[in-house]
């Protein structure tokens, strides 16, 4: 026996003793892990795989059914949702599927594929791993600033506007139930298709000389102002909201009997009151209102439009992705039955005049500072909560988005392809929904010509 091995006999005897002095009072394994701070058991690399939190988590999102939406499977909501793995969805063709949402919103929250669970709960749990310190200390919360959806319109939404977050915070005190959130909701909404929408309000000029026709005189204030304004205005949306329904039928009779010409530019008014009698009723007040006082758009594909808090807006037709801020406070007052309309003192005491063309409501697209390969857009609404992100890849492209410093949700509406993220590949086909935590690198492929829409926040 050399000495060399002599003292090592003698250090690994040592430590055989103390570990058997130790072992006596060792308690069980799991009062350890209780007991002892986590960095005394783990390297710092264990303890890093110990807290390991998938960065992209695969989602199921669920649909409704309002009455508005497109029937069975022409609703691209309801395709897109039954093709969502996991959902356990199947179309009834009799049956019209509106929105399709993307989020934690508790009334139709997203669940995580593999293990059923609810997304919030998850994000609860992993906040600053998923959600990160920054978006928790904008918002002061740990839920997805946002709420994307797919809308699938076959008729006119209700004539609506989204309160401001004071009047928000003011409804939901005093009603929670109807007014669910303090929150304000401005929105977008980007067409898939060809998508029409009645948003803002026409410029001045243009709702004068329209009130220049004899069956709208009754709608105007008794004593002329020398010019018309948004107060005149007011007064006229305020006088059609709370006409009778024998006013409103009188009105669109009289309104059709016109020759086209008195209508100028605006002939899809004498068109649409057909079409908007038969999906409501010819006696709706929303009718007139939109026709005479709003903007009404017709858009294509990779259009958007952008509707401020208080923003007067109804959707009329075709397959949208709505974001908006985390809310669902609403207020109707046309293309619904009279007992679904909130008050018209509080709808027109809270409208805005803003936007007040066609131009006001676009909300163009720019390049995407996050997108390598330049095959993705960015429609950035001027709010803090959120911008949506539109990749459209050919066969075989590909694009990276680069790391976005707050949560992200990415839908795939067409196509299909593959997804690197946070060391793993995900497949992605028609109705794939993830959740995608701060800072990480997306790279996507495309087999098939895929588009995917991507809401974030930073
Ligand atoms: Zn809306």
């Amino acid at each position: 026996m050399t000495s060399t091995t002599c003292h090592a006999y003698t250090l690994e005897h040592d430590k055989y003793l103390l570990s058997q002095r130790v072992a006596d009072h060792i308690p069980p394994v799991d009062q350890i892990i209780r007991i002892l701070p986590i960095q005394t058991l783990f390297t710092n690399d264990s303890i890093e795989s110990f807290n390991m939190v998938e960065k992209v988590i695969q989602l199921k999102c669920q649909c409704n059914q309002y009455p508005w939406g497109k029937q069975g499977s022409n609703s691209l909501a309801a395709t897109l949702c039954a093709k969502t793995p996991g959902t356990d969805f199947s179309i009834d063709e009799n049956t019209p599927y509106a929105e399709m949402w993307m989020g934690t919103y508790p009334e139709l929250p997203s669940y995580i594929l593999e293990s059923g669970e609810d997304l919030q709960d998850v994000l609860d749990r992993n906040a600053d791993e998923l959600i990160g310190k920054n978006t928790i200390n904008k918002f002061n919360h740990t839920k997805i600033p946002y709420l994307p959806k797919v809308l699938s319109i076959a008729k006119a939404l209700p004539l609506q506007l989204h309160p401001n977050k004071e009047l928000a915070s003011q409804l939901h005190q005093r009603n929670p139930d109807q007014f669910t959130d303090p929150n304000h909701k401005p929105e977008i909404a980007l067409a898939l298709g060809d998508f029409e929408a009645f948003c803002g309000f026409k410029p001045l000029k243009d709702i004068e000389r329209l009130m220049k026709l004899a069956p709208l005189q009754p709608f105007l204030p008794s004593v002329k102002k020398p010019s018309f304004d948004d107060q005149t205005l007011k007064h006229v949306v305020k006088s059609m909201l709370t006409a009778s329904d024998e006013a409103i039928k009188k009105t669109n009779d009289a309104l059709l009997e016109l020759p086209k010409e008195q209508f100028g530019e605006d002939s899809y008014i004498p068109e649409l009151i057909p079409r908007l009698s038969e999906q409501y009723d010819k006696t709706d007040n929303g009718t007139v209102v939109a026709l005479i006082t709003m903007n009404y758009l017709k858009l294509k594909k990779g259009d958007s439009i952008y509707i401020p808090a208080d923003g007067i807006h109804a959707y009329l037709s075709g397959d949208i992705i709505e974001c908006m801020a985390r809310s669902n406070n609403v207020l109707n007052t046309g293309f619904c039955p009279r007992a679904d309309r909130d008050s018209v003192d509080m709808f027109t005491s809270c409208l805005t005049f803003t936007p007040h063309s066609p131009d006001d409501c676009m909300l163009p697209p720019k390049a995407s500072e996050h997108s390598k390969n330049g095959k993705t857009q960015v429609y950035a609404p001027p709010l803090s909560e959120f911008s949506l992100l539109a990749t459209e890849l050919k066969d075989g492209e590909e694009e990276t988005i680069k790391a976005i410093g707050g949560p992200s949700m990415s839908i795939v509406t067409s196509g299909e392809g593959s997804f690197k993220a946070d060391g793993k590949e995900h497949k992605l086909s028609e109705g794939y929904i993830f959740f995608v935590a701060h800072g990480v690198d997306m790279e996507f492929k495309a087999t098939k010509a895929l588009q995917i829409y991507t809401a974030y926040v930073e």
